[in-house]
């Protein structure tokens, strides 16, 4: 049994989103394999999560470990300035055949948030570099959620993100409505008009477009009419703005496409790649863009694209990205994805008529509940631990991103756990109300 020492955890590690005076529960793991994750206490979880979105594949994949494994042993790290080597160039190469055609240019970065900060580089100096500095703003569309760096947090959403807490250190975005119709239903007026009439009025001081394309993640856990995506992409050209696609979290087939810009078949300047890129091994992210806006950045006043971190290309995750794109390559993810997709749909049915759900929804390997108040995060996740599964609701949702190895039966232990704690939910939720006024 492993000896994890909470103690010492409470008085010195941060957690994510966490207080370092009331720390909210954490549950000590010692190992993970396929689609469970084992408690230092011995008892097994089935994860929901897949990790934030990353592990695809399962944990303790043979394949990827493999692959680290004799990367490890021949280089772990080394700088990028000046060297290259063959993990970087065989990931670029294996990368590039799964994306749109005109995506050509591949950075390297070592997370989410960079990936989406390098992006946001690119399309300030492409526009540098086409003498039209006035272009300095970038739209982007309510709700969204692109990281937790400064230039990713001021295109998250105004309200729900973090923009009040760091006021004026929060450079101010251009925000459109965030768009209302449904995942597989055609384009409300109003959704084409509000797009429309931000790009109408501020086009000229507008850099780029950025948005998570028909999935809006941890802003809103929202599917959107792909229509959307297609009139983004037509509104992008005629007012001469870059569309910056985040697929870090509906990347390599979480929404039942490779990439959720499938489901519109449009094809971005710039994207950005990250989570699944590694099967969830460890933290590599990519940012894409295309011929025209590479040729764009040379002719900036830097003449060269300006950011370049300590481990960019790290050749470990390298390894582990390659082997999860050979994964991937193999096609059974799509198989399993609609499979998922199938199996929630028939099981988180019965949610609809909860009085506690106001919305119920699948897409992909997706399925989430919106709740109509908001729940507490530390309790709920308690109870699911009960059931034996992990999951980790947020705001109004209880939502679940299973990895695509997970088996009917643990798939049906979620869905039941999820269809239990949204029936009990006032009971629960009023029990931790009472404990914490008992409590002080
Ligand atoms: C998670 C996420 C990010 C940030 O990635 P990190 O690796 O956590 O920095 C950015 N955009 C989207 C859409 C995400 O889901």
């Amino acid at each position: 049994m492993n000896n994890i020492d909470y103690a010492f955890d409470r008085q010195h590690l941060w957690h994510p989103y966490s207080s370092m005076s009331h720390p909210a529960p954490v549950f000590g793991i010692a190992s993970a394999s396929g689609a469970t994750l084992v408690q230092e206490n011995g008892k097994q979880l089935i994860d929901g999560t897949s990790s934030w979105w990353a592990c695809i594949h399962g944990y303790q994949h043979p394949v990827i470990v493999d692959a680290m494994q004799q990367q490890l042993q021949r280089l772990s790290h080394v700088m990028f300035g000046g060297i290259t080597h063959e993990s970087a160039i065989e990931l670029s190469r294996q990368l590039l055949a799964l994306l749109p055609r005109s995506l050509t240019k591949v950075f390297l970065a070592d997370s989410g948030s960079i990936a989406v900060e390098v992006a946001l580089k690119m399309a300030l100096q492409y526009w540098q570099g086409r003498n039209v500095p006035k272009k300095q703003k970038i739209l982007t569309i309510r709700h969204g959620y692109h990281g937790d760096t400064f230039a990713a947090m001021s295109v998250c959403d105004p309200e729900e993100g973090m923009h009040t807490m760091f006021g004026d250190n929060v450079t101010p975005q251009l925000f459109a409505p965030a768009p209302k119709s449904r995942f597989g239903e055609p384009l409300c007026q109003s959704d084409i008009d509000g797009l429309q009439q931000v790009l109408e009025q501020h086009h000229q001081q507008i850099a780029a477009l950025i948005l998570e394309p028909v999935m809006q993640g941890a802003g809103a856990m929202w599917f959107y009419s792909a229509d959307y995506l297609k009139l983004a992409r037509q509104l992008c050209n005629k007012y001469q703005v870059l569309l910056i696609a985040d697929e870090i979290a509906t990347g390599f087939g979480r929404t039942g496409a490779l990439f959720a810009c499938d489901h519109a078949g449009i094809s971005p300047d710039i994207m950005c790649v990250g989570k699944a890129l590694t099967g969830g091994y460890i933290s590599l992210a990519a940012t894409v863009c295309n011929d025209e806006v590479a040729a764009g950045i040379n002719q900036s006043p830097a003449g060269v694209f300006m950011h370049g971190p300590t481990f960019m290309a790290n050749p470990l995750a390298c390894s582990a990205a390659r082997a999860s794109l050979s994964l991937m390559a193999s096609g059974k993810w799509h198989q399993q994805v609609r499979t998922i997709e199938a199996q929630m749909r028939q099981e988180l049915a019965a949610a609809h008529s909860l009085p506690t759900v106001k919305d119920v929804r699948v897409l992909g390997a997706v399925g989430v509940l919106e709740l109509h108040e908001t729940v507490n995060t530390g309790v709920l996740q308690a109870e699911f631990v009960k059931r034996g599964v992990w999951v980790r609701p947020f705001s109004r949702f209880i939502y679940i991103m299973p990895p695509y190895i997970i088996a009917a039966e643990q798939l049906s232990q979620l869905t039941q756990a999820m269809i239990e704690v949204a029936t009990l939910l006032p009971q629960i939720q009023q029990h931790s109300h009472q404990q914490t006024l008992s409590h002080g």
